[in-house]
This record gives C-alpha cells, structure tokens and sequence, in this order.
C-alpha cells in the first residue's frame, strides 16, 4: 500500500511515530473484533483475545459472515473496530460523575461509540445519537434499536440545532467526518481519494461542528473529541485551536505502556490526546481526546411534564418488565413510545428542536381491541419475559430475517416474539393455521441464504 508522501511528511512531526514500523503494518490485514453486549448473552461467537482496553471487546481469529448470523441481529454484540473501543478507558477517567448524566453523541451513525456508550451510561442518564444525513440515521437507529435501550433516543439534527440547548449536556461525543487516513487498511477508497485539501476541508468543518455545539456543553462538561484520520490538522491542530477559541482544560490519563497507544501533547497549547497507529497498538488509525469546559454557562432546565396518557396503560404494561417505572408518550398518530420517568421534562423541551427518529421505547399502536407491537420491543431490554415467545433453530431464524414464511409448529393464536438463543428477533402474528412475519421489510436479510442455513 502506497500512503501518501505528504502524509508521512505529516506524521514525521509526531512524537512517537515510526515510519517503518507504519509502513510495514500496512502491508498487512486489519484484526476483526466485537464488543459484546453487556446486557445479553448467545452470541456464540468464537472469541481469540481480549481488547485489552475494553471490558467487552474482543479479537476473533478470522471474520465470519455477520449477516448470516442471527445473534448478530438479536444485538448480542456489535461488530467494532479496536481502537474505538478505547473510548471506554476515556469515558471511565474522565466521566467521574455517573449519575443523571444528559450525553450527545453528535455524529453517531452508524452506532459504533453510541452502543458502547449506551452500555456505560448508569442510573437515569439520558444518551441522544444523533445523525445529520438521513439514510444514515436510518441505519444508526436499527443499530440502536438492535441494542435495546429505553434511554438512549435518536435524532436526525444539524450540529447547529443543538446550539439551542444551552448548557444542556453533560458530555458531547463528536467521532468527526474526518478525512479518513485511518483506515486505509480496510477501505481503500480513502486512500484513492486522499488529499491535502480534503484534510484542509475536514479541519474547517470539524471547527464549524464544535463551535455550532459548544453553546449545549454546560459548565465542567466534558467534550470528548476523535478522529480516524492520521493528519495533524484533524488531531494536534484541532485541540490547539480549541484550546485558543475556548477555555477548557485537557483531561488525559495514564495508559499502561504494553497497550501500544501513542498518548500526545498538542505542540501550541499542551492539549493531550491519545494516537492509534497500526503497528504499535493492535487497531487502525485512530485519534482520541478529552477537555473539560471551563467557561461560565447558562443551563436550560427540562419542561416540566403535564399529564400522563393513561389510556393505553393496560395493554402496554403487560409487555414491560415490572422492575422499572414508565411513561408514555405520544409518539406518531396512535402510536406510543415508553420512556423513563425522569425523561418527562427532556422529551417536552427536545421535541420543540430535535427531529426523533426514536425517543425511548417504542411500543406500537392499538388496533381494535389488539395492541400491534413496534419491533423494537422484541429487541428491547425493557421488555416483559414472560411475552409469549417462539425459540427458533438458526435455519429457521435466519429464514425469519429473510422475511419468509416459517413452519412452526406451535399455532395458538396471538402474538408471539421471535427468539434464537433467548434473543428477540422480531415478531409474528399466528393465526391458528399459518403465522405472519412482521419483520420491518427494511430490516430484512437480502443475502442469498448458503444451501447448509437454507435446509
Ligand atoms: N460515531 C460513529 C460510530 O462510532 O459508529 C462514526 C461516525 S463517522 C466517523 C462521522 C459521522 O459524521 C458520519 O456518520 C457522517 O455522516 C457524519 N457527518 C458528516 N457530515 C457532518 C456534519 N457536517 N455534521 C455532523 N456530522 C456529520
């Protein structure tokens, strides 16, 4: 692989890179590796060694066929680059408070840090991913939904609609569009399509998003800030300029040396940071920071919430697990979505900026005296165990994900949730003598299904 001479150049400057050990590790294959989920076991995957800087994540010795595998799409673990895993060791050092903590993660399709930040939120805190470009909303919200939390909601949004929520989070995640040179080893595209002006454009525009979110970032919250890119103007450069345009504090802890990670300090203003460089940590390129604000801020306060909807009380709370307390929202015309008490006041004040994708649970429409069941509530961790439930053999699941017909031979009427290796998959409607799929046809397997898994 030929990387870019001015890159190199580029690099040259950082402390702690060596060239030939760079070159050389482009030359050969990126690791596969999965984080698993915390809340769910069944994933089956054979497993070869752990990321050493995350509790969940884990090495595989060779790439299966995601699709292909149903636990994949029951959210038993979600399949992530290394290095970005690292996000776990900032959040623990630099997030000390972990009570109600209200975090964005700004460009968070197509979920890699907001899954991995849904599973290290606690107690009632609040996670909003949020997506600009639309088809990648879609896909960030499936990965969500696919992970099963009430209280993270998704958002399609510009950076500068947050600008409205004054001193709103306690943490903003900004994983920046960046210019990409990270990841040369798995998409060559970026490497075709490298160049200096693109990093230049990539720098402007990374400032452009910090300065439209600043305003939302309350006093002492911590802003953490990354890159896939190798280029200076991206990493150093920008916490320089941070450092100039606003008053923050670096936060930056110890890493223990045998990771390989490249911690930096930003040459002008002494901001920390931490690189990734393949051949020295076991991951692609990657760039990592955290700072803490310092500035004065105003902070809006949540709405207060008026009435609760009652009226579908009794259908929904048999779907709920009894261990946690809900509220109901409106969603869509006669849909409803669960959320945590807490959230009251949030959803009121975000649902005047914020455009949802998904707010908290959602839990479907009543029909007649039925109630249709959203999707996400057979994939959700608040739903009830006791729902009726089918377990399939992975022949019969993946042809479930394909949005088949399945021959089961249980027919009592009703609904039931779609389980392979207790995880939910989707629902079906059985109708005494024959049962209807209501996988969402988007999330539907496209693949070809191999003759073994199509029986
Ligand atoms: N955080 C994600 C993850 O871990 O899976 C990866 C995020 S990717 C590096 C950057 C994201 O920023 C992309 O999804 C991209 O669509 C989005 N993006 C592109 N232009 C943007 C802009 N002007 N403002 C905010 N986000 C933008």
């Amino acid at each position: 692989m030929k990387i870019p001479a001015q890159l190199l150049e580029d690099l040259r400057r950082v402390p702690g890179f060596n060239e030939d050990e760079f070159t050389e590790a482009h030359s050969t294959a990126a690791d596969t590796s999965v984080r698993l989920h915390p809340g769910r076991v069944g994933g089956g995957l054979t497993l070869a060694a752990p990321v050493p800087w995350c509790g969940n994540g884990y090495y595989l010795g060779e790439r299966p066929v995601f699709t292909l595998d149903p636990a994949y799409h029951g959210g038993a673990y979600y399949v992530q680059e290394a290095s970005s895993m690292f996000l776990e060791h900032i959040w623990k050092n630099a997030v000390t408070d972990n009570g109600a903590l209200r975090v964005l993660d700004l460009c968070a399709a197509p979920g890699g840090k907001s899954t991995h930040l849904a599973s290290l939120l606690q107690g009632d805190s609040l996670l909003i991913s949020n997506e600009v470009i639309r088809n990648r909303a879609t896909i960030l919200e499936e990965n969500m939904v696919r992970w099963g939390y009430t209280n993270n909601w998704v958002t399609c949004n510009d950076p500068r609609d947050f600008s409205k929520l004054t001193g709103y989070f306690d943490v903003i995640v900004i994983d920046a569009p960046c210019s990409g040179s990270g990841l040369f080893r798995k998409d060559t595209h970026a490497l075709d399509t490298w160049s200096e002006e693109n990093v230049t454009l990539c720098a402007l525009r990374q400032k452009r998003i910090i300065d439209d979110i600043w305003p939302a970032l309350k006093q002492d919250g911590i802003l953490i800030y990354a890159t896939c890119s190798f280029s200076t103007q991206e990493d150093e450069g920008l916490l320089d300029w941070l450092a100039a345009t606003y008053e923050v504090e670096s936060l930056a802890p110890q890493v223990p040396a045998e990771w390989g990670i490249t911690p930096i300090y930003s040459p002008e203003k002494n901001m920390g940071g931490y690189r990734f460089f393949p051949g020295k940590a076991r991951g692609e390129g990657f760039f990592i920071a955290a700072v803490q604000k310092k500035a004065e801020a105003d902070e809006l306060k949540p709405i207060k919430f008026k009435p609760a909807i009652s009226k579908i009380k009794d259908l929904v709370l048999p779907l709920l697990t009894n261990s946690r307390a809900f509220q109901f929202i409106a969603s869509a015309a006669d849909a409803y979505n669960a959320i945590a008490p807490a959230h009251e006041g949030d959803y009121l004040l975000l649902q005047k900026i914020l455009y949802f994708r998904k707010a908290g649970l959602p839990l479907g429409a009543p029909a007649h005296k039925d109630w249709l069941p959203a999707h996400a509530l057979a994939l959700s961790l608040d739903a009830a165990a006791d729902i009726p439930a089918i377990e399939l053999n992975k022949e019969q699941a993946l042809r479930f994900l394909k949005r088949e017909d399945i021959n089961i031979e249980e027919m009592a009427k009703g609904w039931r949730v779609i389980k392979f290796n207790n995880l939910g998959l989707g629902w079906v409607k059985c109708l005494g003598n024959r049962t209807n799929n209501y996988l969402p046809k988007h999330w539907r397997i496209r693949m070809e299904l191999p003759d073994n898994d199509a029986g």
